[in-house]
């Protein structure tokens, strides 16, 4: 039997240090490995598998498509699922976005959203317009683009020279921020730091502004202030900047509406989407505009400088498709909604842990930042690796869970993001919670007999 760790077999694995627990199967929100142990997938995979594994209507949709063709390249052709995915996406995007771009991965999709926002400034007469204004902490993917736009120093390090510049304010955070929530508001808060960013930049040379309508794991889950994205919306406008709203894990439903953004009432210029657009089952991820920015290419250059083999992809388009009518079918983004709330409830009562700081979110997003000292607020050092022993406790005690670290101060800084399957129960939450303490507890001794 192979242990799946390398050198062992023929998988160069993403931690190379690491044994990998091979599953055989999914049944909703669980997972089983080889040896018959279920996993309470409590984050989806990845913020993905929204509407849980091995759903048969999902699996009927791919071998349908499959069975009729797999692939023909958007150079040349168009086809049902993209055309049909396309118009059922429009109708539940915020007002104005009904043009879709369909990608695989979120990284494509946030280099599609910026290269489009530049060849629309170009295009529009507005040469001068390049340079991109990011959030502190963030993280908007691993492709160059997408890395640069990401405030995650470890994994920008040794790629440093072939990065773009792109101008970085505080992100609304307000666990960690100067106001820490309460009136009156820091710049971070207010959105008076991306005013002062643009004019620092120069108005005339900014083409874009992107973040996280509610922020996936880089911050744990924490919401921006009702408040926040108008005075966005605002600033944008006076100085001729689009905001690009980064959706790929806060949209499709995760937060209790269809998209994130939806509760503050304006709309972004261009919107990213993916994660859970698919339920998982392919990958696939897209840009969203409006006529009045796709129009200027239209009518000037003619096409949209960023082509991909597999994009508009007929399979993965059908998984979309098929997961999007389900979501609509069975009211799934109101059930999470409503799950959320009690996920949200069950989840503050952790703070009672002693070195769970924080909880927060909105719907079936949820982070959880631990610190050393809840009175401060001051993070574990980053060499204790808290959330590396937390994770490993909770992946033990069959529950999954997504980690991240130096959202703090760059370096330190553990917490957790929870992001379970639409369709989970009241009783499944009451058994994350559960094991989520269970893990807790051993994370805790084995951090303070310094094992790691
Ligand atoms: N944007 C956000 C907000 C994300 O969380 C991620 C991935 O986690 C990405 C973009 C990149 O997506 P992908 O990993 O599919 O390339």
């Amino acid at each position: 039997m192979t242990d799946y760790r390398y050198p062992e077999g023929h998988v160069f694995y993403r931690k190379l240090g690491r044994r990998y627990p091979r599953i055989v199967r999914g049944e909703g929100c669980w997972l089983y490995d080889e040896h018959g142990k279920g996993y309470l997938d409590a984050v989806g995979g990845a913020y993905v598998a929204n509407l849980g594994h091995s759903n048969p209507e999902m699996a009927e949709a791919l071998a349908r498509q499959a069975r009729e063709f797999g692939y023909v390249s958007a150079t040349a052709f168009t086809h049902g699922p993209v055309e049909e995915l396309a118009h059922e996406l429009a109708a539940t995007l915020p007002p104005g976005l009904d043009k879709l771009y369909f990608l695989s991965s979120g990284s494509e999709a946030v280099e599609a959203a910026l290269k489009l926002a530049r060849q629309y400034w170009i295009e529009a007469g507005k040469p001068s317009k390049h340079r991109i204004i990011a959030l502190n902490p963030s993280y908007h993917g691993n492709t160059l683009l997408a890395l640069s736009a990401s405030a995650r120093e470890q994994y920008k390090l040794p790629f440093r020279e072939w990065l773009v510049d792109v101008e970085r304010i505080p992100a609304p955070y307000p666990y960690r921020c100067e106001c820490r929530g309460t009136d009156p508001m820091c710049p971070a808060c207010s959105g008076a730091a991306l005013e002062d960013a643009i004019r620092r930049a120069g108005a005339d040379t900014v083409a874009a502004f992107i973040a996280e309508p509610v922020g996936g794991s880089s911050t744990g889950a924490s919401t921006p202030r009702p408040e926040y994205f108008h005075a966005i919306r605002e600033i944008c406008d006076r100085y001729e900047v689009l905001f690009v709203a980064d959706e790929i894990l806060c949209g499709a439903g995760r937060t209790g509406s269809w998209w994130a953004i939806e509760p503050y009432g304006v709309a972004p210029d261009l919107m990213t989407l993916g994660k859970g657009i698919s339920g998982g089952y392919a990958p696939l991820s897209a840009v969203a505009a409006p006529e009045r920015i796709v129009d200027v290419i239209a009518n000037g250059s003619g096409s949209f400088l960023h082509a991909q083999t597999f994009s508009f992809h007929p399979v993965a388009c059908a998984a979309g498709l098929a997961a999007v009518r389900l979501l609509k079918r069975d009211r799934l983004v109101e059930r999470c909604a409503q799950l959320g709330r009690v996920l949200q409830r069950r989840l503050a009562t952790l703070t009672e842990l002693p070195h769970v700081g924080d909880v927060r979110g909105r719907g079936l997003l949820a982070g959880v930042e631990f610190v050393e000292d809840k009175s401060t607020r001051a993070p574990f050092p980053r060499a204790a690796k808290f959330v590396e022993a937390f994770t490993e406790a909770a992946q033990e005690a069959g529950l999954v869970v997504w980690p991240n670290v130096g959202h703090a101060d760059g370096v330190n800084g553990d917490l957790v993001v929870v992001a379970p399957p639409f369709i989970i129960t009241e009783s499944e939450i009451e058994e994350l919670a559960t094991r989520f303490t269970s893990a807790h507890a051993v994370a805790l001794k084995s951090v303070k007999a310094g094992v790691r």
